[in-house]
């Protein structure tokens, strides 16, 4: 597929891969369309890259948004929405001016149950990606905060 406008993957100095822009991103710019194949929730579906769209439907992403890290800090987020006819789509936007160069970052927010340990690097990193309601939860499971 092609790449897209704008967005280069790159080794990310967080973990593995991330997206740099190759451009500016104004706050509120939409960075990208996600290309993505829906699943639902009770299907056996690789889950690594999907968003969770709700709680029955997830959209594993399949272009270079794939590559785009989680950070307790970020410079993106996600809009998604379901049309009539059940089909989702998402996009990654822009919540604040994004440098060239800069890498594009969102926050996962997953559940408490399904938290790993997060090296973001951010001042205000939680410790895990987890959503931002479940940190407690998220930190007892991963063994790094007693109850
Ligand atoms: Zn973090």
């Amino acid at each position: 597929m092609p790449p897209i406008p704008g967005l280069q993957v790159v080794r990310s100095t967080i973990d593995g891969y991330g997206v740099v822009a190759s451009r500016p991103f104004a706050a509120g710019e939409v960075i990208a369309e996600v290309d993505g194949v829906p699943w639902h929730a009770e299907e056996s579906v690789d889950d690594r890259y999907s968003l969770k769209i709700t709680d029955d439907l997830l959209f594993d992403m399949v272009d270079q948004t794939r590559w785009i890290n989680h950070s307790c800090d970020p410079n993106a987020e996600i809009d998604s929405e379901v049309d009539d006819r059940g089909r989702p789509s998402a996009r990654i936007v822009a919540i604040r001016p994004i440098g060239i160069g800069e890498e594009i970052l969102y926050d996962y927010a997953f559940p408490a149950y399904l938290a790993e340990p997060c090296c973001c690097g951010s001042p205000q990193c939680r410790g895990a990606i987890v959503d931002e309601d479940e940190v407690s939860e998220g930190l007892k499971k991963l063994g790094l905060k007693s109850a």
